[in-house]
Parts: structure tokens; sequence; C-alpha cells
């Protein structure tokens, strides 16, 4: 028997999660067993914990959309028991059982090893978000983006994405301008390498200007809605936005003019379906590029308990950087 986070739906359509003793005959068909370590809570796993959002189809459901551990069992020769692995995406955690429980039964090719420089721990300090960051620095990149083209613009910047961008963009050597709701935040973000501090209500309105001062050479967009079409028109000529979130909505109420009046590009950035060799790039660009001690400047740590709690905080946005999941304690 081990610990997990089970949510069950009542008759009247009611979800309620609490932690609860499951055998390892009720884990899913996998090739993989992974005695789990830590996990981490993401937007999706708000969702999940609570009403489910469409994401989860059946219960009694085990949410946690990423997680890592060491393997127990195999069936696939890729993986033997004690290998360190990480998973996030293919929609675990939402279709299949996750890793808010002390063992998982997963696909092997949903797994990546974990590059040697990371424990455990970091990887999920790290996790879904800090993953995604790191698919959008990718992007950028490979769109022309480097140190010195100017500012990078970081929105739902006290977040989990928001945060690891930071890390990041800042450790590479950029200038980095973080957008938040949270004045508060505003010492967390420069101490992660933030430079310039742009106030959520400043940049969050329609204007009827479809394209304003150039102001940023890039920017990760966790947010989505009008604060993504605002941006689009205060982007530099030729620079490009990575939109990955929907914090602040999934309408874009924007202008096709940064496209075709100053060559905008709108990356679209999906970390769940993305192919094994990106997967195993950007886990090494992480384990190369993000400074650790900023990484440990964003973490707080958390049990399988506080997960109902945690849930609802970061689908309100009360979530600050990223919080480990100890799935042992
Ligand atoms: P968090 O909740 O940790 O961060 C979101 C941040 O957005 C908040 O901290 C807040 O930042 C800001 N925010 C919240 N509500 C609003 C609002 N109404 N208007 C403007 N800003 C708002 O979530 P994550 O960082 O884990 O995820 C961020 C987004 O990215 C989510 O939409 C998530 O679904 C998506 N995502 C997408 C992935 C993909 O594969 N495409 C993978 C991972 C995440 P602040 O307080 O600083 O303003």
């Amino acid at each position: 028997m081990f610990n997990a986070l089970v949510v069950n739906k009542d008759d009247e359509g009611k979800t309620s999660a609490a932690v609860t003793q499951i055998g390892e005959d009720g884990l899913p068909a996998g090739d993989v067993t992974v005695a789990v370590e830590y996990s981490t809570v993401n937007y999706k796993d708000g969702l999940c914990i609570g009403p489910g959002g469409g994401l989860v189809k059946d219960y009694p459901h085990v949410p946690g959309i990423d997680f890592a551990g060491t393997v127990e069992s195999s069936s696939d020769d890729r993986y033997s028991p004690g290998d360190r692995v990480v998973l996030t995406g293919w929609r675990v955690g939402e279709i299949w059982w996750g890793g808010y429980a002390q063992k998982a039964c997963v696909k092997a090719d949903w797994l990546v090893p974990l590059p040697d420089a990371l424990s455990t721990r970091d990887a999920m300090a790290v996790g879904t978000a800090g993953f995604t960051s790191m698919l959008c620095v990718m992007a950028l990149e490979a769109q022309g983006l480097q140190p010195g083209n100017g500012p990078v613009l970081v929105t739902g910047a006290a977040g989990g994405v928001g945060s690891v961008a930071i890390g990041i963009l800042a450790g590479l050597g950029y200038e980095v301008a973080a957008v938040t709701g949270r004045p508060e935040a505003a010492d967390y973000l420069k101490l992660l390498g933030a430079t310039q501090i742009v106030a959520r209500e400043d940049i969050n309105e329609t204007v009827k200007r479809p394209l304003e001062s150039e102001l940023w050479a890039g920017c990760v967009d966790a947010v989505g809605g009008p604060m993504l079409a605002r941006v689009l028109g205060q982007m530099k000529y030729g620079s490009s936005v990575a939109a990955v979130g929907l914090a602040g909505g999934v309408s874009l109420p924007a202008s096709v003019l940064p496209f075709i009046l100053r060559g905008i590009n709108l990356l679209g950035i999906d970390s769940v379906m993305q192919p094994f060799d990106n997967r195993v790039a950007a886990w090494e660009r992480i384990a190369k590029d993000l400074p650790l001690a900023k990484l440990h400047a964003m973490v707080s740590d958390a049990t399988l308990a506080d997960l109902p709690e945690l849930g609802k905080d970061i689908l309100k946005g009360l979530v600050r950087g990223r919080v480990i999941v100890d799935v042992n304690k």
C-alpha cells in the first residue's frame, strides 16, 4: 500500500480530494513503475485537484501532471531499477494517474532520464512550468533572440512559468522586464534577475492604437488575453513572443498590424506533446543554464495533504514561484 492524493466525484458531480492508501494493483498498466520522490503544483494541477476543468475524464483520479523519482521496475529495456527519471506532459495527471502518489506506473516513452547535474528535487523545482519556460527561451533563441537585443518581457512573472523564465533569461545575460499584479513581489522578481517591474494594470488594458513604441526584444507570455494583444503592439521590429499560457484569458483581442507592419512572430509553445529529443535538449539546457541558486530562491515545500488548498490557491494566482511536493512526507 502507498499514499496518494485521490480525487473522487459524487453523484451530484462534486469533487473532493484526500490522501488515501491505495494498493499497487490499483495503478494503471504501464511499462515502468517509478518510486515517486517529488511532484509539484502547476496551474493545470489546480484544475485537476478541483472540479477538473474538463481535463479529467474518470474518477477516482490521482492528479499530478509531473514527477521525478527512481525506477522501481521496468518491462522496457530503456529503463532499469535505480534510474533517475522525470516526467512532464502526455496528459499524465489528467487522463492517466499522475505524480501525487508514492508510486506511478507510466509508459516508458513518456519518461526522460534526469541529467546528472539535477537532483529529483531540483527537477520538480523546475517542473512542467520551468520545463516550458525553457522551451520558450529556446524558441525565442531559434528566432534570433540574443542578449543585447534589448529587454525581454515576462508576463505572469511571479508565477511558476514566469519565475523560471526570469531565472533562465537573467542567467543567460538578458535584461528582463517582469509584469506582475503583485507589487509586493518586486523584491522577489529582482532577486531572480528582473531589472524592470511593469505593473499588470499598466499593460492589461486594451488600447485603441494597435502599434505603440517598440519596447521589447522578446516576450515569454504566460497570461494571454488582452495583455498578450497589447504586448504584440509593443514588440521591437522582427521580434518574437512565445505564447505559453492563459492565466489572463483565452481570447486574443488583437490587430494583425504588429505582424504585417513590424514582422512580429507569435510562437505557440506546448509542453505536453513535445517529442523526446526536444525534451532531452530542454532538460540539458535547464541543467546548464538555470542557476540553481535562483531556482532555490523560488521554491516552497508542501506535502500531499497540503494539495487541496494549494490547488485552490494556484487557480486564484496566489502561489508564488514553484512549490515542491515531497510525496513521502
Ligand atoms: P501560475 O499560477 O504559477 O502563474 C500564473 C501567473 O499569471 C500568476 O502568478 C500571476 O502572476 C499571473 N496572473 C494570474 N491571473 C492573472 C490575470 N487575470 N491577469 C493577468 N495575470 C494574471 O501558473 P503557471 O506559471 O504554472 O502557468 C502559467 C500559465 O501557463 C497557465 O495558464 C498554464 O496553464 C500555462 N502553461 C502552459 C503550458 C504549455 O505547455 N503551454 C505548460 C505550463 C503552463 P503575477 O502575480 O506576477 O501577476
